[in-house]
Parts: C-alpha cells; structure tokens; sequence
C-alpha cells in the first residue's frame, strides 16, 4: 500500500486531497499544528494518522515526522499561510512558504530517502506577472512566472501572499536543481479555489480566504458595499484534489498543473446565486445582472491546454458557486 504524507492536511484544499487519497486506497500520514485539528480529521476520515508540525518555518520541521514513517514514498506539500492578517509579511506569510518548502524537501532528502515523487502545491500566484496584465498581455502558460522579488514581497499582505507562492515555488525547483535528490517533483498551481468544504465541519464562520470571498456574498447580505470586490480566475476544489493525484500517480515530472477553470467575477457569482438559489432570493444583492462579462473579457488570458489535456474538463464556475453555498445554507 501507498504511503502518502500531506503536510498542512487540515487546510481547506488539502482536506480534500486527504479524503480522495483516502477514498482510494492510499495510507495518509498528515501534518497538522495541533492534537484538535488532528484528532477532527480523524473522526471525519475512517482511516488516517497525524503527526505534529506546529510551524513549518522552523529548522527541521519535518524530521522527526518522516524519521517515523519509513514507508513513505509520496510526499504532498500544501501547508503555506494563506491569509492577508498581517503586518509582518516577512515572518508571517515569506518565511513560512519559503523555509517551510525547503525544511520539507531538505527532511526529505536526509530522512526519507525512499520518497520518490513530491507534489508542491503552489498558486496561480507563481504564475501572474508581477506587473499584472490585461486581455492585450500574452496569454499565461505553464511557463509563466511571476518575477516579484523577495524585498518587493514585503510591500503588503496582498503582495506579500504573491510573492510568498512565488519564492517558495522558486525555491523548490532550485533545490532539485541543486541538491538533486531521489525524487522527482511537480507542483499544482491553482488560482482562486472554491467549492464545498470536504466534511461539514469545515463550516465555520469565517471560511478560508478563498471560500470567503463566496461567503462574502452572502455575509453582505442586500447591503451592495459590504459585498467583496473581487475578479480573476476560479477552479473548483474538487479538480484541484484530482491535480494532486495525477501529479504523482502519473509519469509526468517537472510540469506545472496550471489549474484554472476559467474566468470569475463576483458580479457573475452572484448572478449564479440569484438565478439558481430561490431561497436567497432578495436576501443577496444583485448588482448588475450580466455585466461580470465585461469584467471578465477584460482579464489577462490564461492558455493552460497543456493541463487540460492531462486532467480533462473542469467543474464549472456556476456547478463550483452553486455547490459552496448550498453547502453554506445548509448548516
Ligand atoms: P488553508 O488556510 O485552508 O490551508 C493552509 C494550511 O497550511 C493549513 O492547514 C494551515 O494550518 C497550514 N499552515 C499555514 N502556515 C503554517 C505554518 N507556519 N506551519 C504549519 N502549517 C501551516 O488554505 P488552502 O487550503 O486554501 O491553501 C492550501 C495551499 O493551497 C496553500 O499552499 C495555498 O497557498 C495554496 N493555494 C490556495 C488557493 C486558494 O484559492 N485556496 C489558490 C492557490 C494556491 P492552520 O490552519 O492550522 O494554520
């Protein structure tokens, strides 16, 4: 049996990489920061184990983890903050992905020398030109990447979030090049990810960063201010579980899975709420009917058909809106 570790497997994403590895076979070993969260995963999921990584950042951070699990031959790195609750961009968002992605990789190469395949979940954050775009700029590739420099990255929380995917994923393919270990690696660049929380508990009040933005809509209620700015591009959670896979169940190495599922604005979420939601029904804003088109026309043009063709169709915008906040509803 397959022995695969997920650090970060409480996030939101990682969630649903852990029960689809689970729901097929796999052994999971997850990082988790505290005994809570690891112990909540063990409830939702029949069969999984944790370990304790309080804080990826921190020299050695993996070793004692992977020193226990012998047997372990895939190793997924989700765990990254991402958030814009800081002031302290370098200790908060910079340091964790940077150092948290070659602390996993070093404890890799010196204590789990039998791990074959590394998937790094990076973003679409890697991908983006620093300088933004518009529908007249190149179309983003797999080979696109953002060039924002580390002292760049301490402008902001936004910025900041950006450039920490951006380095972190630098930094990975830089230590393949440098250290080359057993391993062979891909990452998974998703951009703004939605649909449904993988077991109800996820629900909280405040979702993750992504997931919020669709919370948002509803938090704003008719009140147009409140409700979140927002455009780019969305994938749903779902694919970006099935990414996760193919990235180390396939022969496929040194690749970039660009997962985007096309464009999104939140004029046109909420023209999906309000079209196929009866119950939310004058409880939502509504906006501009049919004017997040021109929005979205505008957005640089993203050309992944190279992931496309590996991972098939995506979930759509409306089945991934429609699916987050009936789930939302429902509690
Ligand atoms: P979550 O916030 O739900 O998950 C992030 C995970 O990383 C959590 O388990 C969190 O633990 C853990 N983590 C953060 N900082 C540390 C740290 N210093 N030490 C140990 N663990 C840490 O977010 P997502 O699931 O959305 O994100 C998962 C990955 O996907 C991240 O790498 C993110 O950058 C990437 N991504 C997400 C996108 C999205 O739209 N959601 C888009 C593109 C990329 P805890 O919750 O206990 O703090």
């Amino acid at each position: 049996m397959v022995k695969v570790f997920v650090s970060g497997a409480s996030g939101f994403i990682a969630q649903h990489v852990v029960k689809l590895l689970v729901s097929k076979g796999y052994k999971v070993i997850g990082s988790v920061r505290s005994i809570e969260k690891g112990e909540q995963l063990k409830k939702d999921l029949v069969d999984f184990e944790y370990e304790i990584v309080e804080d990826i950042a921190v020299p050695g951070a993996f070793d004692e983890a992977l020193k226990k699990h012998t047997d372990v031959t895939v190793f997924l790195h989700t765990a990254s903050p991402f958030h814009y609750n800081t002031t302290d961009v370098e200790n908060d968002l910079l340091k964790p992905a940077i150092e948290g992605t070659k602390n996993a990789l070093k404890s890799i190469q010196e204590y789990a020398p039998q791990v074959e395949k590394v998937v790094v979940t990076s973003s679409m954050a890697a991908v983006y030109s620093a300088s933004g775009g518009d529908a007249s700029s190149p179309p983003l590739t797999e080979e696109s990447w953002n060039d924002i420099t580390f002292e760049e990255s301490k402008a902001n929380a936004r910025v900041g979030y950006l450039g920490s995917k951006a380095l972190a994923e630098k930094a990975a393919w830089e230590f393949l090049k440098t250290k080359k270990p057993n391993f062979t690696m891909n990452t998974v660049n998703p951009t703004l990810v939605f649909g449904p929380q993988a077991f109800p508990t996820g629900l909280k009040e405040t979702l993750n960063t992504s997931s919020e933005i669709l919370n948002g809509i509803l938090k704003a209620g008719t009140d147009e201010s409140k409700v979140p700015a927002r455009s780019g591009f969305y994938i749903d959670v779902r694919d970006v579980a099935k990414a996760h896979l193919h990235a180390f169940e396939s022969d496929v190495t040194n690749f970039r899975y660009v997962v985007v599922g096309g464009p999104f604005c939140v004029q046109e979420a909420m023209d999906i709420i309000n079209e196929n939601i009866p119950s939310l029904k004058g409880k939502i804003s509504v906006g501009e009917p049919g004017s997040g088109e021109e929005i979205m026309k505008n957005l640089v043009k993203v050309d992944n058909s190279k992931t496309r063709e590996l991972l098939g169709d995506f979930i759509s915008l409306e089945q991934s809106v429609i699916d987050s906040i009936n789930q939302i509803i429902s509690k």
